[in-house]
């Protein structure tokens, strides 16, 4: 649960560890795996989802070393286990303010605890956006989906939605072709916002056809076999007023994804929407010895083994920086 930050700020006293890192997804805690064994004191804050966005998915089947798959928050619990093995500490706790113009940087989590760290690597990721209405939390990861490079496979030979306009839903909706033996296309308004060549590569497509002026106003669900499931959606033309409930094998919301930087601005460069920029090829902020790996900095790739890959990288720029550090050399 979120607190009121301001009024729970009340340590003044801050504990120290040499790295901090935000955010426990498959960058963060693979962050934590580098720098524990690099023999460098590592805490986690684990934040709103720990695990992160692997945990509200279901079977992981693209992620290397599993050659049979493996359950998401099962394969982010191996992660922490291991980065724990090696002296990592989780702190269930969620930084909502930082002082990055101090140093060493200062953090303040919500239970009002006040910590400082020499290096901070920052794997707070991105969150897929929501629609907010009635059945979508409820049937997340069962029938719904934000992503299909995770679970487009799930749905073969069956009739799927994609919600959105963009050329994220054009390329969800491209690559759910493979599998799908239908994709319909919801979008709120007539034009899409998506790339020229991505929309006519959609509208080629025998596959695809489309809902226009159309919003999702509820998903519908039953339980089988011991779980839940998403059966139907209600729809509702925005001219029209008309609303229809059209039976569902899956939906997936492609409405765009928001990293989360909110608590960074003013002191960390990002991009236009709000993505922290790294130096080329190295996870390096514009603030040294602040570090940003996984979702938070990728707009493009957005894959757990991408993820993890720069959280390797976080961990081993932050272990040169405090070790050039440390000689004098920064
Ligand atoms: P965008 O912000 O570009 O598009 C989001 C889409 O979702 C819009 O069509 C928007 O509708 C719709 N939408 C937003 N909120 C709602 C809502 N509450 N209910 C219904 N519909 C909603 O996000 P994308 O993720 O598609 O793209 C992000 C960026 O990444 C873009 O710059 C894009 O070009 C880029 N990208 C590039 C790719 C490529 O080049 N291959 C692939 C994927 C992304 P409306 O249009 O009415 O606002």
């Amino acid at each position: 649960m979120l607190h009121n930050s301001a009024h729970r700020i009340m340590s003044t006293q801050p504990q120290h560890h040499e790295v901090a890192i935000l955010g426990a997804g498959p960058a963060g805690l693979t962050a934590a795996i580098y720098a524990a064994r690099a023999r460098l004191d590592t805490v986690v804050f684990e934040g709103p989802q720990p695990g992160g966005q692997l945990t509200i998915t279901t079977e992981v089947e693209n992620y290397p070393g599993f050659e049979h798959g493996i359950q998401g928050p099962e394969l982010m619990d191996i992660f922490r286990r291991q980065a724990q093995r090696f002296g990592a500490r989780s702190i269930y706790e969620t930084i909502v303010r930082v002082d990055f113009a101090q140093y060493p940087f200062l953090l303040w989590s919500d239970t009002g605890t006040l910590y400082s760290a020499d290096a901070v690597i920052i794997a707070t990721g991105a969150s897929a956006k929501r629609l907010g209405v009635p059945g979508e939390q409820e049937y997340m990861g069962y029938g719904i989906s934000a992503c299909a490079t995770c679970d487009g496979f799930f749905f073969r030979d069956q009739h799927v939605y994609v919600v959105g306009g963009g050329d994220t839903a054009m390329e969800e909706a491209l690559f759910l072709t493979r599998f799908a033996r239908q994709v319909t296309i919801i979008h709120r308004r007539q034009e899409f916002r998506a790339s020229k060549i991505m929309q006519e590569r959609v509208r080629s497509n025998p596959k695809i056809d489309f809902l226009l002026d159309t919003v999702v106003e509820e998903f519908l669900g039953e339980a089988r076999d011991g779980t839940r499931r998403l059966t139907a959606i209600r729809v509702r033309n925005v001219r029209s007023g008309a609303e229809q409930v059209l039976p569902a094998d899956g939906v997936f919301i492609a409405i765009g994804h928001q990293p989360n930087t909110e608590i960074f601005r003013g002191f960390l460069e990002m991009d236009e929407q709000g993505y922290i920029l790294t130096h080329p090829k190295s996870t390096h902020t514009n603030i040294p010895g602040v570090f940003a790996c996984g979702d938070v900095q990728d707009r493009v790739y957005r894959q757990a083994i991408t993820a993890a890959g720069s959280g390797c990288m976080a961990a081993i720029d932050a272990e040169r920086w405090l070790e050039a550090r440390r000689h004098g050399k920064d």
